[in-house]
């Protein structure tokens, strides 16, 4: 147990009610967290975890992880208005829907009388099962939280699922607009200098913003869930980051003076391993797909740092023109390679519908690589025969990334992932930049030549080496993740919110 003495009886019972955007990444992070939660707390804490009908249905291991949870810990379903719809594959929840479904959600959690009310303040809406709830962690996406927690009396915890980095960024967005930085008109000068990020001044270009800030419009219903976002995040009593005291740069006491109870608790899952190990408990996936652990077999099979795994996240989709040039960039590096091709994640050039890969890219695999449609990423990015990342830069891919020394080719999509690219290749150099807006073969092939040939792959693997110890000493014994993960759930335990 971490705290030295026990809540006396008159203090309530804790009782935290996490609630994750319903996709992969952020649900995959708040299980993780309340893994920590009721296992460093010795189940002196509940832990009522909200997730959507479709999410609950495709977490491929969900009863067993209610299961290793034990009795302090239930999923609370609701449904996302999307309707069942019959076939998952057929009705997807993908970033096209994420507005409408952060939106429904949040008008539940707005409205009097709704299930996901009752489970934000009791945890369940069946009178029986209901016991008050002491602490709210919810994904900063959520700005309409701050009001809900606030009239419902507990205090709110954000969780913040994006980088501190992109999160800085969105932070700074009224600035741009006072400043004109933004909006810009059109794809033109996009290599000019943003001035009014602080801290970022350096090295942030247009094209590294985040994507919604390219034509950029108010009405945009993302734009307007950040803008929200951004209003409220002062207001809640801590945030909880995922990432390291030691990877953090020149703005993040900026982000420290607006909201000063930080909780940098990352890298999530490393700091979720080391706890576990030290109770021999063994961790398991949250995963929405089924993995293919054949691959691991595969890249046993492999030389040391000699295969570039490829993956874009469980969002982003590739048209056939880019998986064609990345493809042969593949080809022509002559380097062996892991491709992760999700169901969904090829789609046609013109109307986005899926795509089918075609003859000669399925036969040439053979030679020299492995395709799965979805791989044990933690674990195969731990594996010493991975020598680089072609990545898309999500958060969680860019930690699992750091954690595993891999150095990386970011080709970001959207959201905080130009940031992310940006830091990675300009300010933690581990990594190459394929700027973003063109994905062509000659610059696929002489980035991998780069960063996995014989000139530079030893500098690139040394600086991603170096990080990957900072992030282990971070959730070591008495590491700054460590550390900030105590006081968490004490504060918690104790209610100091
Ligand atoms: N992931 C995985 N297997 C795959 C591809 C991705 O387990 O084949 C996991 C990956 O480990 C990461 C998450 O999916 O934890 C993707 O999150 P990220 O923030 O990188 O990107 P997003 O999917 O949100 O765009």
């Amino acid at each position: 147990h971490l705290t030295k003495t026990s809540p006396t009886s008159s203090i309530p019972e804790p009782h935290v009610v996490i609630f994750p955007l319903p996709i992969q990444g952020p649900v995959n992070c708040m299980l993780k967290l309340a893994d920590l939660i009721l296992s460093l707390s010795n189940s002196a804490v509940s832990v009522t975890f909200v997730v959507t009908d479709f999410i609950h249905r495709r977490l491929i291991h969900h009863s067993t992880t209610a299961a290793r949870l034990g009795k302090n810990f239930r999923f609370e379903t609701v449904p996302d208005g999307l309707g069942d719809g019959g076939d998952d594959d057929e009705n997807p929840r993908g970033l096209y829907q994420l507005a409408d479904m952060t939106n429904t959600l949040q008008g539940q959690a707005q409205a009097e009388g709704s299930r996901l009310r009752a489970v934000l303040a009791y945890g369940a809406a069946e009178p029986g099962l209901k016991k008050a709830v002491t602490c709210i962690i919810a994904d900063g996406f959520y700005g309409c939280m701050v009001d809900v927690a606030k009239e419902l009396g507990v205090p709110l915890v954000y969780f913040e699922t994006i980088s501190p980095c992109g999160l800085w960024t969105y932070l700074c967005v009224p600035n741009m607009l006072r400043t004109r930085d933004l909006p810009f008109q059109g794809e033109n000068d996009l290599d000019a200098a943003i001035t009014s990020v602080p801290g970022m001044e350096a090295y942030l270009r247009r094209r590294d913003l985040p994507s919604f800030c390219r034509a950029y419009d108010p009405k945009n219903p993302i734009i307007q869930l950040v803008l929200n976002q951004v209003k409220n995040f002062p207001k809640a009593q801590g945030h909880i980051l995922n990432t390291f005291d030691e990877l953090e740069g020149d703005y993040f006491h900026n982000l420290r003076a607006l909201c000063p109870n930080l909780y940098n608790i990352g890298p999530l899952h490393l700091n979720l391993k080391c706890r576990l190990k030290q109770k021999s408990t063994k961790s398991i996936s949250n995963t929405l797909w089924q993995e293919d652990r054949q691959c691991l077999e595969w890249l046993d099979a492999q030389p040391r740092k000699s295969v570039l795994f490829v993956s874009i996240g469980s969002l982003a989709s590739m048209t056939k023109d880019q998986l064609m040039e990345i493809w042969y960039g593949l080809l022509n590096s002559k380097t062996r390679f892991l491709w992760v091709r999700r169901p969904g994640s090829i789609i046609d050039d013109e109307g986005g519908k899926e795509a089918a890969v075609p003859i000669e890219v399925v036969e040439g695999t053979k030679e020299r690589g492995c395709v799965v449609s979805w791989a044990p990423q933690e674990e195969v990015l731990g594996h010493e025969a991975i020598g680089g990342f072609l990545t898309h830069c999500g958060w969680n891919s860019t930690l699992e990334s750091i954690v595993g020394g891999v150095p990386m080719i970011c080709w970001p999509f959207f959201v905080d992932q130009q940031v992310n690219s940006r830091v990675v290749t300009e300010v933690w150099k581990i990594g190459l930049d394929m700027n973003k807006d063109e994905c062509d073969r000659v610059v696929v092939e002489e980035m991998i030549k780069e960063l996995m040939g014989t000139t530079r792959r030893e500098e690139f693997l040394a600086r991603a080496g170096v990080m990957a110890k900072l992030a282990a000493q971070a959730v070591d014994v008495g590491g700054s993740s460590y550390n900030s993960l105590n006081r968490l759930i004490d504060d918690i335990v104790y209610m100091r919110f």
